[in-house]
């Protein structure tokens, strides 16, 4: 059955195929535990920190756990895209029915039913643990899993299911060699804060899709982190793309990926940070990963990016997202005006100020005034 599930799997375009024992993950709630400020949006938000260690919450009968790896690097990734959004973007990542990876994941699922097996599947299963205890990855300091000879640009899925499956061994525990701290010196933010610890509230990545967004999360992006966000607008991929390990996939000459040739333009922050709701709808939410809901968190990306980029050009552009319908829009486009200061600046930030009725954003807008 184990070879049955691989030879399909390896068919439906995964890249690796693990097995493990259902067992809890003890190791990740003393890790969630140990790190609950970090995490203390957590267990009021979208998942709970006890059901995330066990996968039994996912699927009461399971008796073990199938690891689906997909190496999503695999064409060259667009130049506009790098520093600006995570190329984990390139594996159009999350379950539903028109993405890819979706797909890929519905015809496994479908076939371990047709095998006569209940099959579990929700974004709270322990995946990285998972393939690590079926031996299929390994843990870097900077908290991904690398999947030997791939590096760590994977996808990782993992389905809960009720048959028997022969666990495979597990590869020893980290990728990382004791000399090498290359992912931590690279976060700009202190996020990895030491190795295999990283603080999301610190985390680019997280700060571009959860503020705000998801329950229980600050609503705000801190103003220490907005300056260290640079461009990048959607994930972040800084610690990922330091690392030794990945340098060899980085350096392949890859074929472009044509889809992504043709939407990267259509993501720059100047044209997201204005965009319309038919534009957002039909062209930029599609293939976004399922969990930024409103469209108002990208233009706030947006806003950030500009601001840092320090473009006199995004100026204007910036001073019409003032009038945005949205406060969020409004204050973060006045954030991104004070970054860049300059005259006009300051006299289309004094203006939106005396029109201005929210307090939030009028505080954003004085602040904007005071640092510009
Ligand atoms: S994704 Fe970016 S901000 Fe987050 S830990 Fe890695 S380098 Fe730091
Ligand atoms: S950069 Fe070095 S320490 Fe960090 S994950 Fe890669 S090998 Fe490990």
């Amino acid at each position: 059955m184990e070879q049955e599930i691989r030879e399909y799997a390896l068919d439906v375009g995964f890249d690796d195929v693990g097995y493990t024992t259902a067992e809890p993950f003890p190791q990740l709630t003393e890790a969630l535990d140990e790190r609950r400020s970090g995490y203390s949006w957590v267990s009021e938000g979208l998942l709970q920190i006890g059901s995330v260690a066990d996968p039994r919450f996912v699927l009461p009968s399971a008796r073990s756990i199938v690891i689906l790896i997909y190496d999503y690097y695999k064409q060259a990734y667009p130049a506009q895209l790098e520093g600006s959004v995570g190329k984990a973007y390139q594996s159009r990542l999350y379950p539903g029915k028109k993405r890819l990876f979706g797909s890929r994941l519905r015809l496994i699922r479908e076939f371990l039913q047709e095998k006569g097996m209940e099959v579990g599947f929700r974004p709270a299963m322990p995946e990285r643990q998972a393939a690590v205890r079926a031996g299929v990855g390994q843990f870097g300091c900077n908290t991904f899993v690398y999947s030997p000879g791939r590096g760590s640009y994977i996808a990782i899925a993992s389905l809960a299911v009720s048959g028997e499956l022969e666990p495979q061994s597990s590869s020893p525990p980290s990728a990382c060699k004791d000399s090498c701290n290359k992912c931590i010196e690279a976060c700009p933010t202190g996020a990895l804060y030491a190795p295999f610890k990283m603080d999301p509230l610190r985390c680019i990545a997280f700060n571009t899709y959860a503020p705000g967004n998801f329950p229980g999360t600050p609503d705000d992006i801190p103003y220490n982190i907005r300056e260290k966000m640079g461009s990048w607008i959607y994930g972040c991929d800084i610690c990922q793309d330091a690392c030794p390990h990945n340098s060899k996939r980085l350096k392949q000459k890859l074929v472009p990926d044509a889809f992504l040739e043709e939407m990267a333009p259509k993501l720059a922050p100047q044209k997201l940070l204005t965009m319309s709701d038919l534009y957002y709808h039909s062209i930029v939410q599609p293939i976004l990963y399922g969990y930024m809901w409103e469209k108002k968190f990208l233009q706030r990306n947006a806003a950030i990016a500009l601001g840092n980029e320090g473009d006199p050009d995004a100026v204007d552009l910036l001073i019409s997202a003032l009038e945005d319908p949205q406060d969020m829009v409004r204050s973060y486009s006045a954030w991104a005006l004070g970054r860049i200061g300059g005259r006009k600046s300051n006299f289309a930030l004094e203006k939106a100020l005396a029109g201005e009725e929210e307090e939030k954003v009028k505080e954003e807008i004085r602040s904007a005034l005071e640092n510009s």
